[in-house]
């Protein structure tokens, strides 16, 4: 009997795994099962040109045809109802499909906040293209637009909406933006910038409740305003998609638990992508990744490792984001820094923040400084560190190249 992999969710980590596990040479049958309809699509401009663009035509991630020249069974419109692991099998609406190994790349929901009024029309997240083709939809004729949460999904639409003509308010209940994935330097530039746009970001607010007949009107406060609002959108996060998994009662916490090769608690059974909680080798600890970065190496890891190259993922993270006239390029993980210094050259709406945790380069956050962000993946995956000093004057570049000639050193970025 042929081997068989089934991988569960086709979006970037699923539809990559399938396409690197014929790139490793793996001859066995691949079953990609998707729960949406069509061919697995690029996400991030969903939050950015989708918005924008007159046509609103999607990006598929690969030409259609790829599917069936690298013989994998695409199945999209498909629900995986349940997984029997002792049986080998994933349960669908209609059927069953065995396995030796199985890969969840389910991704994350969007979260909803249990607040009256959630239900109103006009109230929308954003996670998958009928989300956008729907708010895109709504937005034609919205005046007024409330964005709960001042995080990247957020933000890149409140600037879209914005340019457009809408009169845009955020909320966000910390007191800053970006909390959870960009420094507060980045963050501060950000909103004076969006303020600059138009965007009016209330801080420490948060939606109580949404007021409407049928359709949002209003939106109250937690200071008891009221602000006009004839269209919602709730961007405050995502949680692991990790319903299969719990059911399966493979191990869960904070996300599928995976170990550095990637395996769930179960034989042959692994998790990446959005879903995936793995031991981060810069944190020292499990966390987990919202980002295609994160998605599309773990997925080329994940084919590796079936294909029997037993290497822990060590990849370097990163990230970006297009806000109004700012591009935000991430690299590294910046919450545990201690230390944080400014480079020379900033102003004109461009800017770049090295992090360090203990001395040691962990992180830099750039806007509109696209070489430092290069810069940055090559230091962080040769695991080098600069001098303060050479990054205020502006030198960093020139010295980690002159180090590398004479170390030597590996700055291949780690999969990516
Ligand atoms: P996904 O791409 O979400 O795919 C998961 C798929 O699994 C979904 O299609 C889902 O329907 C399917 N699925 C789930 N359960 C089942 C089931 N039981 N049966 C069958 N199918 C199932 N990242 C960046 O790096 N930069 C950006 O600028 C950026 N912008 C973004 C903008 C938006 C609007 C969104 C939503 C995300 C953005 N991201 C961005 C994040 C990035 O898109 C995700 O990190 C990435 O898509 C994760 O890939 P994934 O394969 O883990 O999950």
């Amino acid at each position: 009997m042929r081997h068989h992999t089934v991988i569960v969710g086709a979006g970037h980590g699923g539809s990559q795994a399938a396409v690197a596990l014929r790139q490793e040479g793996y001859e066995g049958a691949i079953t990609l099962i998707g729960a949406e309809v069509g061919y697995p699509y690029h996400r991030p401009p969903l939050s950015k040109a989708f918005l924008k663009d007159d046509e609103g035509k999607l990006q598929l991630l690969r030409g259609e045809a790829v599917y069936g020249s690298s013989d994998i069974d695409y199945r999209p419109g498909v629900n995986v109802r349940r997984i029997e692991l002792e049986a080998r099998r994933c349960i669908l609406g209609d059927g069953d499909i065995p396995f030796d190994n199985l890969v969840l790349a389910t991704g994350a929901i969007s979260r909803i906040p249990s607040i009256d009024g959630i239900g109103l029309n006009g109230v929308f997240t954003l996670r998958t293209a009928l989300d956008a083709h729907r708010i895109k939809q709504h937005m034609a004729t919205a005046e007024n637009i409330v964005i709960i949460g001042g995080g990247f999904i957020g933000l890149e639409t409140a600037t879209t909406m914005a340019a457009l003509g809408s009169h845009v308010t955020v909320l966000e209940l910390g007191d800053r933006l970006l909390a959870r994935a960009a420094s507060p330097l980045v963050a501060a530039h950000v909103k004076s910038r969006l303020a600059q746009g138009g965007v009016d970001v209330r801080f420490a607010t948060q939606a109580r409740a949404l007021l409407g007949d049928g359709t949002v009107r209003a939106v109250l406060t937690s200071d008891g305003e009221t602000i006009p609002a004839d269209m919602v959108l709730i961007g405050i996060g995502a949680d692991p998609n990790v319903a299969l998994a719990v059911e399966a009662g493979l191990k869960v916490d904070g996300g599928i638990v995976v170990d550095e090769l990637l395996r769930c608690s179960a034989n042959g059974v692994y998790a990446i992508g959005d879903c995936a909680c793995f031991p981060h080798w810069q944190l020292g600890e499990r966390t987990r990744l919202e980002s295609v970065q994160n998605a599309t190496d773990q997925a080329r890891h994940v084919a590796g490792v079936i294909m029997n190259k037993s290497t822990c993922y060590s990849a370097v993270p990163w990230f970006w984001s297009d806000i109004g006239d700012m591009k935000l390029q991430m690299v590294g993980l910046s919450a545990k820094a201690d230390r944080h210094v400014v480079a020379s050259g900033a102003g004109n709406n461009a800017l770049a923040v090295y992090h360090f945790e203990r001395d040691r380069l962990v992180a830099i956050d750039t806007i509109n400084r696209p070489a430092d962000h290069m810069l940055g993946r090559k230091m962080i995956a040769a695991r080098y560190t600069p001098d303060e000093a050479d990054i205020v004057t502006g030198q960093v570049a020139e010295i980690f190249k002159e180090w590398v000639r004479v170390t030597g050193a590996d700055i291949a970025p780690r999969v990516s």
